[in-house]
């Protein structure tokens, strides 16, 4: 604490990560009876607060700024630019659903094959490359290079940058998740290397900003740790990517990581560096306060805090009501479409359940409506759609659906897409997601155009017992599998092992797939109707 007569000198570093498009306050604290918290105007009124002490302040996001609620995915993550421009972000990391939105344009889900940057707005990172070139703020990634090892070279992307307030240099430096490729709509990351050499390139990063007299250097990263997450400085933190990633850096630590990505709250030491992320949607701010020593006048981490961003309307701050105000457009565009009620249900649809769910089962049979939206398919094949529980985010109804609560069932930017395999092909798919543990808690995924006959054991384990496909008898016979186009890259190890040819993929969202069925159908609710599963003690 400060010495008598001379206050401290200190930098606060406000942080937060994963805000994912959140203008408003986050709606699920509204329906759990919380207080309503997060968006960009609430942590505005946080910002200013900090600003309002002695402190110099610094203001970093760890990435995922863009999808999420209808506002901000149907301008491409645009609103959210504006807001960090008045807000006074310092920097950003780069996170894998920043490459979301691929071509500008909401109607265009990816480019044509073949294009690239030089492509601009048709180009697979159009949308992106609009929304760096708005940014008054670098967003940082170290580890990102185009493949074959050369640099980026994007308007506002660096590696890492240096931020000077008040007499301090604040070293900060960039890390984009491995996981990126599996994590976004993998034709938008052709091109790209986020794994080669990423430690060292960080490492790098790091000895640069300290050669250059930054102090403290914070590593900025869009990636998280693994297992239960320790919420104290004092406690140590367990495996993880960004345990694997400090082991790589040699000496040169950071004094900080500021993590994001896996929208969890975390405190503590990750090989002994200070680790903070806080929650999502901006629900969570984190402040992480460096003060100059008197006597050896070097800079050390003085405390790290984190607070919920509570939301206020009108907001506490001169600041919160600047970005309120410069969102508004935003909102008002879209309200009418936002608000545009797509059916009535009379009861609510749950979309994960332990025995599979009439919800994702729907969504499936949305898929098949839309499977040839892609491109023709082999004649006289039977067509099996599948759509994986963990794309489906949040419950729907009772009572009125508005377009804006499919954002927030169906979030990701993923489309429609198929491919060709046997029915054998389809029963190694299914096995592949199946046998995961998380089987024991709820159903990894709906389905429509088959029936499944599964056993249960004691361990909540499933097993496949019977695949009945109308139309393919054998084993041999030739199946249609229609899904997202994020099974179709690999996500969830789906296609493992398992020959599927002749792709197609169309530019028809899953949302939007789905808003056609429910307006004609008009329920989702319930089991899974195509679903039987034995209990064998
Ligand atoms: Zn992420």
């Amino acid at each position: 604490m400060g010495s008598a007569g001379l206050a401290e000198k200190c930098v606060s570093i406000v942080s937060w990560n994963d805000m994912h498009g959140q203008l408003g306050p986050d709606e699920s604290y509204v329906q759990t009876g919380k207080l309503p918290a997060g968006g960009v105007v609430a942590v505005a009124d946080v910002v200013a607060d900090v600003r309002a002490t002695h402190d110099a302040t610094v203001v970093l996001d760890a990435g995922d700024l863009f999808t999420g609620p209808l506002e901000t995915t149907l301008a491409e993550g645009e609103p959210i630019i504006a807001a960090y421009n008045v807000l006074g972000v310092d920097a950003a990391a780069l996170g894998n659903h920043e490459f979301d939105f691929g071509p500008v344009g909401y109607g265009a889900v990816i480019a044509a094959p073949g294009l690239d940057d030089r492509a601009g707005d048709k180009g697979p990172r159009g949308a992106l490359l609009a929304r760096l070139a708005a940014a008054r703020f670098p967003f940082l990634s170290a580890n990102l290079h185009r493949e074959g090892g050369g640099a980026i070279a994007w308007p506002h992307h660096s590696p890492s940058t240096t931020v000077e307030r008040d007499g301090f240099k604040v070293g900060v430096v960039g890390y984009t998740t491995l996981e990126t490729p599996k994590t976004t709509i993998k034709p938008n990351v052709v091109g790209l290397d986020f794994a080669t050499n990423a430690g060292g390139s960080i490492a790098a990063s790091i000895r640069l900003l300290r050669t250059q007299g930054a102090s403290p250097v914070v590593l900025l990263a869009h990636a998280s740790l693994e297992g239960e997450l320790p919420q104290a400085l004092d406690k140590a933190a367990g495996k993880g990517e960004i345990d694997t990633l400090l082991g790589e850096l040699g000496p040169d630590l950071p004094d900080l990581v500021i993590a994001g990505h896996r929208h969890a709250w975390l405190l503590g030491r990750a090989r002994g560096v200070p680790i903070v992320s806080t929650s999502e949607h901006g629900v969570g701010v984190a402040r992480s306060r460096f003060c100059v020593d008197p006597a050896t006048k070097k800079v050390a981490l003085a405390s790290i805090e984190r607070r919920i961003a509570v939301a206020h309307d009108p907001p506490r701050s001169a600041l919160g009501k600047d970005v309120a105000a410069v969102v508004a457009p935003f909102q008002a565009k879209v309200a009418a479409e936002a608000e545009t009620s797509v059916a009535t249900l009379a009861k609510a649809c749950f979309p994960q359940r332990l025995d599979g769910s009439a919800f994702t089962h729907a969504v499936a049979v949305a898929i098949r409506e839309h499977a040839t939206d892609g491109g023709a398919l082999p004649e006289k094949v039977p067509v099996v759609a599948v759509m994986n529980s963990g794309g489906v985010r949040a419950p729907l109804g009772p009572s009125v659906v508005r377009y804006r609560d499919l954002f927030a069932a169906l979030p990701f930017e993923n489309a429609v897409a198929t491919c060709t395999t046997t029915r054998a092909g389809l029963a190694k798919m299914l096995s592949n997601v199946l046998r995961k543990a998380s089987v024991a808690e709820r159903f990894p995924f709906g389905f429509a155009g088959a029936r499944l006959a599964l056993k249960r054991d004691a361990k909540g384990l499933l097993t496949l017992e019977k695949l009945t496909v109308p139309g393919a008898d054998a084993e041999t016979d030739k199946v249609v599998v229609a899904m997202p186009d994020f099974l179709l890259w690999g996500g969830d190890g789906f296609l493992d092992g398992v020959t599927c040819s002749a792709t197609t993929s169309s530019q028809t969202r899953l949302r939007d797939a789905f808003r056609t069925l429910l307006a004609r159908d008009k329920t989702c609710d319930g089991p899974h109707p195509d679903l039987t599963i034995e209990v064998k003690p």
